[in-house]
């Protein structure tokens, strides 16, 4: 199934060929001609399963020809529980937009700042992505008017009511006009998001993406004994003796991350860091190169892992180990195939070696381990 195949316009798939989107992910396929039928929508999928582009794209084309010229009133609301996430989300459809046949405007507001700015921004918007305490103070000074609105997003519901939105969401609700389109997403279906689902939803049509199970007997893992002070030159020996061209590294920290990444570059092999303190298009740029075998090594942090979006890859180093074992099987996981097993290596410490029996427990597997006093680098 290709973006094409989904109903797409001509002028939202070249955004996706400029974004290097090869194909949709199974949120997307499944969400996307919904969308565009104008139904409503509950998406259950795991986190990094591309939940935004499956509502953004399709709601990019839905606005042709229905773009309000009133002032503002805006034409989609999308509620977010984190001023990152606004930020983020926003990011998305402007980045899908840059090609459009017609006017879009799109912002994100979130509290933490100024509000005059935001209030400015209201003039001919499209589509606003809010946190939900945010917006209410910016309906309250009246900066923006509800009767256009077509569509509504609830995006990480399950956190948002985590966090206590409940409120201040059903004041939302109660402000924007009868008929609308609603799309709900998450990463979980908990009672509450059930409890929102059916006030909100009318006949919605239930996309659900179970979590990818992880297959851990097709991984070759191996682990390495070795001191914190030789995890570098280790880990460059085993880069460059092997001569491994994609490799991912795993840290602990964004120090780390950096730290590690700095290192390899300065001993002649490219890597770079990629991780929650960088922009979104220097993630992009790093993935993209990484994927296309133009980056030698990629340096993360787990928060990023779940984004990084290849298939398979031949070689995960865990440099560091993480805290939940579970972070461990999602980590090697990307290594996993019958046909053609990767390599999964972890550096263990002497403090390590309880933590590294847990994990090892947890995946129901034993790892061999190499002493890495026994080789010469
Ligand atoms: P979710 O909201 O489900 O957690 P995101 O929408 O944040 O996931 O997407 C996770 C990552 O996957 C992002 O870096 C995004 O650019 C990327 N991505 C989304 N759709 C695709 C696709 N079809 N092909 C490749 N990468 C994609
Ligand atoms: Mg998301």
């Amino acid at each position: 199934m290709t973006f094409k195949d989904l109903g797409l316009a001509p002028y939202v798939i070249r955004s996706i060929a400029k974004h290097e989107y090869q194909l949709p992910t199974l949120v997307q396929e499944k969400s996307i001609p919904v969308i565009l039928q104008g139904k409503d929508i509950l998406g259950i999928a795991p986190t990094g399963s591309g939940k935004t582009a499956a509502y953004a794209l399709p709601i990019i084309q839905n606005l042709e020809g229905k773009t309000t010229t009133k002032n503002r009133h805006i034409n989609v609301l999308v509620l977010v529980p984190t001023r990152e996430l606004s930020v983020q989300v926003e990011e998305v459809f402007r980045s899908f937009t840059q090609e459009l046949p017609f006017r879009f405007k799109s912002m994100a507001v979130h509290g933490g700042v100024s509000i005059n700015p935001q209030m400015m921004g209201m003039q001919h918007l499209n589509v606003l992505v809010a946190t939900p305490g945010r917006l209410l103070e910016l309906k309250e000074s009246n900066a923006m008017h509800f009767e256009s609105l077509s569509t509504l997003v609830l995006d990480e519901a399950d956190k948002m009511l985590n966090l206590g939105f409940k409120d201040e969401m059903d004041r939302i609700f109660a402000l924007l006009p009868a008929k609308r389109q609603n799309l709900l997403f998450s990463a979980t279906l908990s009672p509450e998001v059930e409890v929102v689902e059916r006030m909100l939803l009318k006949n919605p049509t239930v996309v659900q993406i179970e979590a990818e199970k992880v297959n851990v007997e097709f991984i070759n893992q191996v682990g390495y004994f070795v001191s914190a002070e030789k995890k570098g030159p280790l880990l460059r020996h085993l880069i460059k003796s092997n001569d491994w061209k994609q490799v991912l590294v795993f840290t602990s920290s964004v120090y780390h991350a950096d730290l590690v990444a700095d290192k390899l570059r300065k001993n002649g092999i490219d890597a770079t860091a990629i991780h929650s303190k960088k922009s979104q298009g220097s993630r992009r740029d790093s993935l993209t190169k990484f994927t296309n075998g133009k980056l030698r090594v990629l340096v993360s942090t787990d928060l990023l892992s779940r984004g990084i979006d290849i298939a398979f890859l031949p070689h995960v180093i865990n440099y560091e180990l993480p805290r939940s074992p579970k972070d461990f099987v999602h980590r090697i996981g990307r290594t996993g195939r019958a046909e053609n097993p990767g390599d999964a290596i972890t550096f263990v410490t002497e403090e390590d070696k309880h933590h590294f029996g847990v994990i090892q427990k947890k995946m129901k597997r034993t790892v061999d381990m190499i002493d890495s006093n026994s080789l010469a680098f």
